[in-house]
């Protein structure tokens, strides 16, 4: 299948999908990945600007994803800036016509999130089925639908990739640790019958 993963800033892709971007690589499916920041205003103080850029990019390259697209919209803007990423989304949809889409929740609290998971059903609505990976620290509600499960692999490499992200480390985000990773994955995984699992809300379902 062609899949297409959107990621509002470095790292959300990983955070929320990155078990299932694994296995579905692991699956032989085609994977496309799009992430709309590399928030270089928000390295800490010191770090090259460029810095989170290159955590995705290790990332990306430790997953074994060659497929990706890197776009520079202002963190934290992303309301003022939505016909411009509506109009990227739209290139992405005529060149790749993506089968699935995965990104973020509309359930979303952080604007920058909210406004990729509104565009994205405004692109792909009648061209694709559309999945949104959960962020219980910015979701005000999630509604799971969908589980993928997940072997003990996928979630070792999931938490592999998010260790290239030292800056996030540095800022001491408490979902990055391998704790949190594992224990939101286990508690997907009691829900669906599985050691590990991720969960998604359905947005659309095309057959
Ligand atoms: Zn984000």
């Amino acid at each position: 299948m062609r899949m297409l993963f959107l990621s509002p800033h470095t790292d959300d892709i990983e955070l929320g999908s990155g078990g299932t971007l694994v296995k579905f690589l692991k699956e032989k499916n085609e994977i496309l990945v799009a992430v709309f920041s590399t928030c270089e205003d928000a390295v800490p103080k010191g770090m090259p600007r460029d810095t989170l850029k290159k955590e995705f990019v290790k990332s990306m390259r430790q997953a074994g994803v060659k497929n990706y697209k890197i776009f520079n919209f202002s963190n934290k803007n992303f309301p003022k800036q939505r016909q411009e990423i509506l109009d990227r989304m739209t290139e992405i949809m005529k060149e790749y016509n993506p089968e699935l889409v995965i990104g973020p929740s509309l359930n979303e609290t952080h604007q920058d999130h909210k406004t990729i998971a509104e565009e994205m059903v405004r692109c792909f609505k009648k061209t694709a089925s559309i999945i949104s990976y959960e962020q219980p620290w910015n979701n005000l509600k999630f509604n799971p639908k969908l589980f993928v499960s997940l072997e003990e692999e996928d979630i070792n490499k999931k938490i592999k990739m998010l260790k290239n992200y030292k800056t996030q480390f540095i800022l001491q985000r408490i979902y990055f640790t391998e704790d949190f990773l594992r224990a939101l994955a286990i508690v997907r995984g009691v829900q669906s019958g599985n050691k590990y699992a991720e969960a998604f809300e359905v947005v659309r379902w095309r057959i």
